[in-house]
């Protein structure tokens, strides 16, 4: 880029301390006080109009007139020259008759190495003018004085009567122009740490001042494209689609060069040993942290949540992240690969290749374990900061941590705690999170110590917005007293959230209090979780007509939420959980409203049905007995009856149908007693 005070800036460091001088000074005081119209008026390029030997001179004019402000004269024509050719004003009405324009100011200064020469340059803009102020624009960021280009698009871009009938002064007023010096800007950039990045992890170390300034050119950058999308952030039209892509490769840019320059300062961690021997184990070890999490998985006996129950595979905390901050998507913005170059500041060939050469559906990828873990940090801070939606940059940040702790975790000494305390500090992760996302990979982690660390770290975790997924894991690892600590603590997890934002939102809510109640009834508080059930219904219950602006998802025909549906599946969980644990006559004295009878009943019979060895049935005729419902109760004995005598017909099982007559026997007497006298 010939031309500009960026490429001289870009090259060396060292020439910016020299020519910081007092003409450097001047030229940014000029800069600053400009009007934004003058300074269009002063990158565009003039020619002397006086007459020479019959026609017009035609040099180009390095200054112009204090009288007039007219840039109409050369040097050499000035000096016989009485009067302006534009204006015809007097020239040396007072003073000295001109000064220097702004361009030719910083080309004195050294803050423009060379000046444009012929029709286009290098950057095949064909317009000098609009070389020229890009050049203006280059000394702001440059210098830190972003505001000059703002205050150029906010009053003179974006002002309709900034108007003019010459074709370059209107070309020169278009927000174009400055949204096409952005793109050319990021452009060089990246070729810049494209070259940096690519000298390897023991040079770039040395590169970090350097790292420094581009990622404060990026700040600024990105902060002249928001003044630009400014008014039209809602529009859609193809320029301001344009312009939001460029906004977003800058931001990733940025968020990626910042851990980068983080990896450069501690040598890419090349220092530090791994816990895992090579990166095939460790993708091992994903491997089968997945299948232990599938294993373990809490296959309901309900066909209870409106998942599908029987093919239900677990996903792991780091899937989960990714997934929800768009990795293993199709990038929507995949134009920024294309068009912006964003793949050269990348080592290894990762997703975007991929897509590219039409390797599958991305979602395959978290299968196939290509995803994660990343073959190496440079690879796993390309992975997570370049693709992506920037906006998730906290997500990212988090999911790089995560990465950190099971690269090092647990090691042999303590070394990789010192680095991953920078990291936190460095890159302003609260202590929280940092704990959350080392939690996360603990209970990802199959191994019963990490499980044993995670409860420790637990207490300093919990919060009302904890991980809706944490209890359920502690549960299917076999801590429910841990779990429902966390339940606790959380205050009301699994309670109606009012978010709305998570997918299937209803459906997650119906998860998360299947797993309260199944939480509470594994430590044995039958009558806890009978209560929690009755609370989150009623809670459901008194939503309804607020609700029904979410229609969208999950609502019924009448565009309320089908509470009955989650009562029955509560209940039916309470119900066989129960039955499991022989805690059904405990179960049957609880006071059940008429709506929970029915599933509960329904349920109870199912399981009578299922095994008469039982004495499920017995206690249904209990639970009719005991609110003196003597018909009901005669009449599910009736049942019961029929249902054991087929039984008896069909199975040769002697021991089993001598059980069972035992069984019948009792409850005809039971009947005998309390119901028919
Ligand atoms: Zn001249
Ligand atoms: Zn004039």
């Amino acid at each position: 880029m010939a031309g500009v005070g960026l490429s001289s800036r870009l090259e060396g460091g060292d020439h910016v301390q020299s020519v910081e001088s007092e003409k450097v000074q001047g030229v940014l005081s000029r800069l600053v006080t400009l009007e934004p119209r003058d300074l269009c008026n002063e990158a565009i390029v003039e020619k002397c109009r006086a007459t020479r030997d019959l026609r017009s001179c035609g040099r180009i004019v390095e200054h112009s007139l204090n009288s007039c402000n007219h840039a109409s004269l050369c040097a050499e024509c000035v000096q016989r020259c009485d009067v302006c050719p534009i204006c015809r004003a007097p020239i040396r009405s007072f003073g000295t008759p001109v000064r220097t324009r702004l361009y030719e100011d910083c080309c004195r200064a050294g803050m423009i190495r060379s000046r444009p020469g012929g029709a286009t340059d290098a950057d095949g803009h064909p317009n000098a003018d609009v070389r020229r102020l890009w050049s203006f624009f280059d000394i702001a960021l440059e210098y830190g004085l972003v505001s000059v280009i703002h205050h150029y698009v906010s009053d003179v871009c974006m002002d309709d009567m900034a108007v003019s009938s010459n074709a370059t002064v209107s070309l020169l007023l278009d927000g174009t122009v400055v949204k096409d010096w952005c793109r050319r800007t990021l452009s060089h950039i990246i070729w810049n740490l494209h070259e940096i990045y690519g000298l390897g992890s023991a040079q770039m170390r040395y590169k970090e001042a350097q790292m420094g300034r581009f990622s404060a050119l990026l700040l600024g950058l990105s902060e002249v494209l928001e003044s630009l999308e400014g008014p039209y952030v809602n529009e859609s039209s193809a320029p301001i689609i344009e312009l939001q892509q460029l906004i977003e490769a800058t931001r990733r840019v940025s968020q990626h060069l910042d851990v980068m320059s983080w990896c450069a300062r501690h040598n890419f961690l090349e220092d530090l040993q791994s816990s895992h021997s090579s990166i095939s184990e460790w993708r091992l070890a994903v491997k089968n942290r997945k299948l232990a999490a599938t294993d373990r998985a809490w296959h309901g006996n309900i066909q209870g949540v409106r998942t599908d129950t029987d093919v239900r595979t677990s996903t792991l905390f780091i899937e989960d992240a990714m997934s929800n901050a768009g990795f293993g998507e199709d990038d929507e913005n995949a134009f920024i690969w294309e068009t912006l170059e964003l793949q050269h500041l990348r080592q290894t060939t990762t997703l975007s290749s991929w897509r590219r050469e039409g390797v599958g559906v991305m979602s395959n990828l978290h299968a196939s374990g290509m995803l994660y873990p990343p073959e190496s940090v440079r690879a796993a801070v390309d992975l997570i900061f370049l693709e992506a939606s920037s906006d998730l940059i906290l997500a990212k940040k988090a999911i790089f941590l995560y990465y950190l702790f099971d690269r090092h975790w647990p090691g042999t000494n303590n070394d990789w705690k010192s680095i991953l305390d920078d990291y936190v500090v460095t890159f302003g992760i609260s202590r929280h999170a940092m704990l959350e996302s080392f939690v996360f990979f603990l209970l990802d982690e199959a191994d019963d110590s990490a499980l044993e660390e995670a409860c420790c770290l637990l207490p300093e975790v919990v919060s009302s917005t904890i991980h809706p997924k944490v209890p359920r894991v502690l549960l299917e690892r076999k801590r429910p007293f841990a779990a429902l600590d966390v339940l606790r603590c959380s205050d009301g997890i699994g309670d109606v959230r009012f978010s709305g934002s998570a997918k299937n939102d209803e459906v997650s809510q119906l998860e998360d209090a299947v797993t309260a109640v199944r939480v509470r009834l594994e430590c044995g508080l039958l009558t806890d979780a009978y209560l929690y059930q009755r609370a989150y219904i009623s809670r459901i219950k008194s939503i309804e007509p607020k609700q029904s602006v979410l229609k969208s998802t999950g609502m019924n025909q009448h565009g309320s939420r089908d509470w009955s549906y989650e009562m029955e599946s509560l209940v039916e969980e309470i119900c066989w959980l129960c039955a499991e644990k022989c805690l059904v006559a405990q179960m049957i004295e609880l006071p059940w409203d008429k709506d929970e009878e029915r599933v509960l009943l329904n349920c109870l019979m199912n399981l009578a049905t299922k095994d008469p060895c039982s004495s499920t049935g017995s206690l249904m005729v209990m639970f009719y007995i005991m609110r003196c419902r003597n018909q009901e109760a005669y009449l599910v004995h009736k049942e019961l009856l029929a249902i054991e005598k087929t039984f008896l017909e069909q199975c040769k099982d002697m021991e089993r149908n001598e059980i069972i007559k035992n069984i019948c026997v009792q409850r005809s007497l039971l009947v005998v007693v309390r119901v028919c006298i």
